[in-house]
């Protein structure tokens, strides 16, 4: 077990809390907050706990100085004083005189936030290759460290590992939500286990698939990915996505799995990827050289939807379409409206299945929609995220 913040007494204690508040913005304007609503309740804990509240989060990537205007954490400290009702004082560098003044006269209960942590990689990467001298830096303005940055916990950076490996520590109450709800699902899920899993790629699932295909009763492939398995069944995919480098490896999977691994009967096809194109519906094994499958057809929701009805554990990763494009949209809303009626724990990975099913309103309707797109996916690989592996245990 981790040590969490409510392990420690935080009354007059300087808290350095690592949030993700790393929210698309778009021409100024915060497109989705559920990031920094998630945050809330570790902050406001410490808030009432009587912290001096320290709060770092890095904000997309920093590659040269034109990427700093636009990823300041400034609009972000705005959203977070208005959620939480009280003053954010945003501090807009990661170092020197200005931010320690500023850290010098915190109060109990005051909170500070401090420019977007990944500024320090235009000198050299100093946030993204977890430098010791940044870790050090930041460690000396605070007493305790808290780790609820789940989406990046799979990295080991200065904010989170480097930090951790100098302060008394543990992690918040959102990594705590998530590697509970998470691994209970994996660990000891209730059954029938079902995953559904879509997206662009295999490559990006293999891990995934290697270890949920153990463990879950029914693995539902939709999206870019499923075109391989066709094509490994022998299928004519025209031009869907494959990829090639892993046919052999959906081969093997078919052939030790095949009663678990349900494929699409049918599909959405175009000839160009638009919401103008003409759309057909055509079968798996009736698909013609120049189709793109871009969405599950109707019989495949059907027989989808004949498997979610009977599961108890649901976890999905991967729009089952191009659902960034309202025609390819239908399979992932009607997958959406299926698990919104359902009596069973249904999961949502973070990153483009997240966004999808937001998008296509159904942001309450799940038991959990992750904040981690790649951790979230490690976490399903089996894999250990050293964001949190180095937390000190009870
Ligand atoms: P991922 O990040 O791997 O979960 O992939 C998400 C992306 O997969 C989204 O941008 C979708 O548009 C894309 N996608 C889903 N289904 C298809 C498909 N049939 N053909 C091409 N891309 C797809």
């Amino acid at each position: 077990m981790k040590k969490t913040i409510r392990d420690y007494n935080l009354y007059d204690k300087k808290v350095i809390i690592r949030c993700d508040f790393n929210v698309p913005i778009a021409n100024n304007v915060i497109l989705d907050d559920n990031r920094i609503v998630a945050s809330l309740d570790t902050i406001e804990y410490a808030i009432n706990n009587g912290a001096k509240v320290i709060l770092l989060s890095h904000l997309g990537r920093i590659k040269e100085a034109s990427d700093l205007a636009n990823n300041s954490l400034d609009l972000v400290a705005k959203r977070l004083e208005e959620l939480l009702k009280r003053k954010v004082i945003f501090v807009d560098v990661t170092r020197g005189k200005k931010l320690e003044k500023a850290i010098k006269k915190m109060r109990v209960g005051s909170v500070v936030l401090i420019q977007n942590t990944r500024y320090e990689d235009l000198d050299g990467k100093k946030e993204s290759s977890n430098d010791l001298e940044l870790a050090s830096y930041w460690a000396s303005l605070g007493d305790i460290y808290i780790n609820d940055a789940f989406g990046t916990s799979h990295r080991a950076h200065a904010s989170n590992v480097g930090l951790a490996s100098i302060l008394p520590n543990g992690i918040g109450f959102l990594i705590e939500k998530e590697v509970n709800i998470l691994e209970r699902s994996i660990n000891n899920p209730k059954r029938p286990f079902t995953v559904i899993l879509g997206g662009a790629k295999v490559n990006d699932k293999i891990g995934v698939i290697e270890n949920l295909v153990k463990i879950a009763d029914y693995i539902l492939i939709g999206g870019g990915m499923a075109y391989t398995f066709l094509v490994a069944k022998g299928l004519n995919v025209g031009k869907s996505l494959v990829d090639k480098e892993n046919i052999d490896f959906c081969k093997k999977i078919l052939d030790n799995y095949s009663s678990k691994i349900i494929l699409p009967v049918d599909n959405l096809v175009a000839n160009e990827i638009n919401n103008s194109s003409m759309v057909r519906v055509a079968p798996s094994d009736n698909i013609q050289d120049m189709d793109i499958a871009l969405d599950i057809g109707p019989k495949t929701v059907t027989l989808f939807n004949e498997y979610l009805m009977k599961s108890k554990t649901i976890i999905w990763n991967g729009p089952v379409g191009f659902s960034e494009i309202k025609n390819f949209s239908k399979g992932t809303k009607a997958l959406c409206e299926t698990l919104s009626k359902l009596d069973a724990i249904t999961i949502i990975g973070g990153g483009d299945t997240a966004s999808s099913v937001i998008n296509l309103g159904y942001k309450d309707k799940f038991t959990h929609i992750s904040t981690g797109g790649g951790a979230t996916l490690e976490l399903l690989e089996g894999k250990d995220l050293p964001g949190i592996s180095i937390i000190s245990n009870l």
